[in-house]
C-alpha cells in the first residue's frame, strides 16, 4: 500500500510512519516541520518526505495522486501554541483540512482525519460519547479556537461523505502521550517529566484536581491503522483513548516518585500560566464502546508504563 501521512514528522505521525514502514507500506510524508521534527523520522530511510504545508494545494494534489490512502495528522496543536497563535491555528486547521479533503476527494483516496477530544469542550459529563453535545466557550477565549477549528474539520469531512460519498473516517484522540512528544507547546507529561529530571518545581496549573485520561501513542497508532484498513468504516467518528484517569496533582506525584526527583509541586493560577481569561476543562474521559465494537480496540499500556517510557527517553536525551 502507498500511504501519505500529513504531519508525519510529528509525535504521533512518526510512530505511524514506523508502524506502516514496518509492515511494508511505501510511506510519503508531508510536513512543514513547524512542530514536527525531521529527527523523528530520519531513521526511516525509505520514507519520502516533502517539507511543505497542507496549505500548498498543488503539493498536496501531487502527493495525493501518488498514493492509495491518506492519514491527515497535520495541524496546529498544543494549548500554549493555540493560545499564543490563534490565527495560525484557525487557518492551518481549517484551510489545511479543506485542501486535503478537496484533493483526496478529487482522486477518491480514502482519508483518515485525526480530530481531538477538545471538540467536547467543557461539558460536565463524566464520560464523553461520540454523539454527545459539545460545550464550547466564548470566541473571546482563544483556547476554544482549536476545538472550533477541529469541529469544522469534522463537519466538513462528514459533509464530503454525505454529499460525495468520499470515504473518510474521523478519530478523536484523547491526550495521547509517549516518546517524542515535546513539552514546548504545553503538553503536561513531557513538561512534568522534564521538570522532575531537573529537580525543578512541578508546575501544576489551577488546583490540580482537573483530570485527564492518558493514552499511549503505541495504542493509538495501531487503532488508526485498523480503522483505515477497514474500508467498511466511512462517514463515522470514533473516540480513541483510555480510561486511565489521573488528576494533575496525582500525575505530578507519580512522576516525582518514578523519577526519584527532589522536585516539589507548585500550583500556578491559570491566568499566570496561559494569560488572562483562560478556561480549562475539568475532566475528560472517553466512552470506548464504539471503537471497541468496530475494531476490538482495547488499550494495553498502563499509565505507569507510559510514564516510564517517557522518563527513559528524556533521561537518554540528557546523557
Ligand atoms: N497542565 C499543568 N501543567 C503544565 C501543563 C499542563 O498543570 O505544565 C495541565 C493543563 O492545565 C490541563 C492538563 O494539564 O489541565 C492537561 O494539559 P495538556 O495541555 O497536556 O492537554 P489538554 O489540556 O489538551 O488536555
Amino acid at each position: 500500500m502507498r500511504v501519505l501521512i500529513t504531519g508525519g514528522a510529528g509525535f504521533i505521525g512518526s510512530h505511524l510512519c514506523e508502524q506502516l514502514v514496518g509492515r511494508g507500506d511505501k510511506v510519503f510524508v508531508l510536513d512543514d516541520l513547524s512542530t514536527g521534527r525531521f529527527e523523528n523520522i530520519e531513521h526511516l530511510t525509505d520514507v519520502e518526505t516533502v517539507i511543505d504545508t497542507c496549505l500548498n494545494q498543488e503539493v498536496v494534489r501531487d502527493m495525493v495522486r501518488e498514493v492509495d490512502v491518506v492519514y491527515h495528522l497535520a495541524a496546529t496543536v498544543g494549548v500554549q501554541l493555540v493560545v499564543d497563535e490563534p490565527i495560525r491555528t484557525i487557518v492551518n486547521n481549517i484551510r489545511g483540512t479543506e485542501v486535503v479533503l478537496e484533493e483526496t476527494c478529487r482522486y477518491r483516496r480514502r482519508l483518515l482525519l485525526t480530530s481531538t477530544s477538545e471538540v467536547y469542550g467543557k461539558g460536565s459529563k463524566a464520560v464523553f460519547g461520540e454523539d454527545d453535545d459539545r460545550v464550547i466557550g466564548p470566541t473571546s477565549r482563544h483556547r476554544w479556537c482549536y476545538a472550533a477549528s477541529k469541529a469544522i474539520d469534522e463537519f466538513l469531512a462528514l459533509a464530503y461523505w454525505h454529499e460525495k460519498r468520499h470515504p473518510v473516517a474521523i478519530v478523536r484522540l484523547f491526550n495521547t502521550v509517549g516518546p517524542r512528544q515535546m513539552g514546548r507547546y504545553g503538553m503536561v507529561i513531557p513538561n512534568f517529566v522534564q521538570q522532575a529530571l531537573n529537580n525543578e518545581p512541578i508546575t501544576v496549573f489551577g488546583d490540580g484536581q482537573q483530570s485527564r485520561c492518558f493514552t499511549s501513542v503505541l495504542d493509538v497508532v495501531p487503532a488508526l491503522v485498523k480503522i483505515m484498513d477497514d474500508t467498511s468504516i466511512c462517514g463515522d467518528v470514533f473516540n480513541v483513548g483510555s480510561k486511565m484517569r489521573a488528576s494533575m496533582e496525582e500525575l505530578a506525584k507519580m512522576i516525582i516518585e518514578r523519577t526519584g526527583s527532589k522536585s516539589e509541586i507548585t500550583f500556578i493560577p491559570y491566568d499566570q500560566a496561559y494569560g488572562p481569561g483562560y478556561e480549562d476543562m475539568r475532566h475528560r474521559e472517553p466512552c470506548l464502546e464504539k471503537i471497541n465494537k468496530a475494531i476490538g480496540y482495547e488499550p494495553q499500556y498502563t499509565l505507569e508504563q507510559i510514564l516510564d517510557g517517557v522518563i527513559e527517553e528524556m533521561r537518554g536525551q540528557e546523557a
